[in-house]
């Protein structure tokens, strides 16, 4: 597991910052891009936001565009590297999700047939007065689009 700090600071800003080891993959204004140092899989790349920013609701929307289109580019450039036949992106937004290091990121995982990867889960059908159900509920919560906070 990657250490969350280096010499007290967020490992994920001292690597913005260049003050920590990275191997850098793409950059640009608001985000920054580098190899995972415990990959599932081979380029297996973290896509962050400059910015020291815990979660989901702390990106500001310019931000959180930044993080999606540098990991569009990573997971093009791991396709156009050959180490890629298909990518999923992942992010985990909380302690419960499995989020571990609290600066925000999103993984871009290139996959080759047979890698081993999964995400386990018990998908099952759930009958539509009950889906509907949960959409009014997150329908009545839903903060407006430059009002995403935490709660
Ligand atoms: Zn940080």
């Amino acid at each position: 597991m990657l250490p969350a700090e280096v010499d007290g600071e967020c490992v994920f800003c001292a690597i913005v910052a260049g003050r920590a080891e990275q191997s850098l993959v793409a950059t640009d204004d608001l985000a920054a891009a580098f190899l995972d140092v415990q990959p599932a899989v081979t380029g297996h790349t973290l896509v962050v936001p400059r910015r020291h920013a815990a979660s989901l609701a702390d990106l500001t929307p310019e931000e959180g565009a930044a993080v999606w289109e540098l990991g569009r580019r990573v997971a093009a450039a791991a396709r156009a590297a050959g180490l890629a036949e298909a990518v999923n992106l992942f992010l985990a937004d909380g302690a419960a999700a499995g989020q571990e290091v609290w600066h925000g990121h999103l993984h871009v995982l290139p996959r080759t047939p047979g890698d081993g990867l999964r995400l386990d889960g018990r998908f099952r059908l759930v009958e539509r007065g009950a889906l509907d159900a949960v959409a009014t509920r997150m329908r009545a919560s839903l903060p407006s689009r430059r009002r995403c906070t935490r709660r």
